[in-house]
């Protein structure tokens, strides 16, 4: 059987460029405080930046090899390690614009009340790290995402309980919490056999569930970007929030509530009207700009299976006047974090070969 190694902040993984720790962050929801301190934590133990993942969660990178123990006294204290024993299965992802801007419905009460519930849960102790909890508002975006459950909402009391991608049934917004956990218990039990850890790998299990019916798989749309409502949305270039960034991103927020999406974006509420202070760090709200296009895994020198500097190499790229498909680059055939639709997928690719790939130069600007 496989292991599951998915890390998390009581279980690092070990890179070339030192330990590394997975911040789960239920639903992308934190606060201007709460990233300042994770950031404290990450600049006095690691190398100082935060890393968001696709699924709205954070990394620290470059720890020492034996974990400081004020490192996690750190995380904890900033709220991020509130279980010690769920720690890796607090995997909830949701609508990042939830209660803030569109939706039918206001699933923050929800990501809160799933995330304390399972917590709480101890048959849940042992899920595994990558079974992905989705909660969609409506609009479609998390359940695009195809997370092993999803709640998806119809209106402001009801919604569709979705299991994998395409079956699900209808349930009150009030039974959502324990149908989803008991369906989570269901699948741990029956994947214990197999090995798996996806629902989409036990397609037997999927068929065997009474009451669901198929349901259509929503349209993702387009991520939110720049101006939304009273907030601004901006992009992370590669993912990697800097210490400046973060600076710009605490002092815009204040004690409001920031949010991490899983497209490696920031929702900072109430930053619409000081977007140019986001921008000015270079944050992203243009999006023309190459990295709303751009990404790439975390290559060499950090990873030791890189082949490529990927990030330099995409850096040394994305000024050019050029226009790019959406386009990951990885360091190795394992392409870590590549997006889950269509792209262009480059393998250790030389700069010629990546240039290649970009629609002719822009002509001017006018
Ligand atoms: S794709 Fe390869 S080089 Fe890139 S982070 Fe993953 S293992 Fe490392």
């Amino acid at each position: 059987m496989n292991e599951d190694r998915c890390p998390g902040v009581l279980r690092p993984h070990l890179a070339a460029d030192g330990a590394m720790v997975r911040v789960r962050v239920p639903g992308g929801q934190t606060t201007g405080p709460a990233l300042a301190a994770l950031g404290r934590a990450a600049a006095r133990h690691g190398r100082g930046l935060l890393q968001l993942t696709s699924r709205a969660g954070l990394q620290v990178r470059g720890l020492p090899e034996d974990l400081p123990d004020a490192f996690e006294a750190e995380v904890a204290a900033a709220g991020f390690l509130p279980s010690a024993t769920h720690e890796r299965v607090r995997n909830v992802v949701a609508s990042p614009l939830t209660g803030l801007h569109g939706g039918l419905a206001d699933l923050r009460p929800l990501v809160r009340a799933l995330d304390t519930a399972l917590q709480a849960d101890a048959a849940l102790a042992g899920l595994s790290g990558r079974f992905l909890l989705g909660l969609d508002d409506g609009r479609g975006d998390v359940a695009a995402l195809e997370p092993d459950l999803t709640y998806r909402a119809l209106g402001p009391a009801h919604g569709l309980l979705v299991v994998g991608s395409d079956r699900g049934r209808v349930v009150a917004l009030d039974d959502a919490v324990p149908a989803l956990l008991a369906l989570a218990r269901n699948f741990d039990a029956a994947r214990a056999a197999s090995g798996v850890w996806r629902v989409r790998e036990l397609p037997a299990w999927v068929d065997g569930l009474a009451g669901f019916a198929p349901v259509d798989v929503p349209v993702a749309p387009e991520p939110p970007l720049g101006v939304v409502g009273a907030h601004a949305v901006v992009g992370v270039p590669l993912g990697f929030l800097t210490p400046a960034q973060l600076a710009a991103v605490v002092a815009v927020a204040g004690d409001g509530a920031v949010v991490v999406t899983p497209w490696r974006s920031l929702v900072v509420t109430g930053g619409a009207d000081r977007l140019a202070a986001l921008t000015g760090a270079g944050l992203v709200a243009d999006p023309t700009s190459p990295w709303t296009a751009l990404s790439a895994c975390v290559g060499a020198p950090w990873c030791a299976s890189g082949r490529v500097d990927t990030q330099q190499l995409l850096r040394s790229v994305a000024d050019e006047d050029r226009r790019w498909p959406r386009t990951h680059v990885s360091g190795c055939e394992r392409r870590c974090g590549a997006p889950s639709g269509p792209h262009r997928d480059l393998v250790a690719p030389t700069r010629e070969a990546l240039l290649a790939v970009a629609a002719a130069p822009l002509v001017a600007h006018v």
